[in-house]
């Protein structure tokens, strides 16, 4: 059983923000403010300390824009 953001870039139907090779970013169907924006790995992780350092710098890269 996949998790839900494995699902999400499966499927395609989240409203991207951008869609790179190693991270994606997408707005929540509930945002909790203006411009709500999740940046997830496009390979699946556990949580946070599950991301090997290459892709969790690539999210954060993304996420600093
Ligand atoms: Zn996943």
């Amino acid at each position: 059983m996949e998790c839900v953001f494995c699902d999400l870039l499966k499927s395609g139907t989240a409203r991207w923000v951008t869609r790179q090779s190693a991270v994606a970013a997408f707005a929540p169907l509930n945002p909790l403010a203006p411009g709500h924006t999740l940046v997830i790995p496009t390979e699946h992780y556990a949580d946070i300390f599950d991301t090997p350092p290459g892709p969790l710098a690539d999210a954060m890269a993304e996420f600093v824009g």
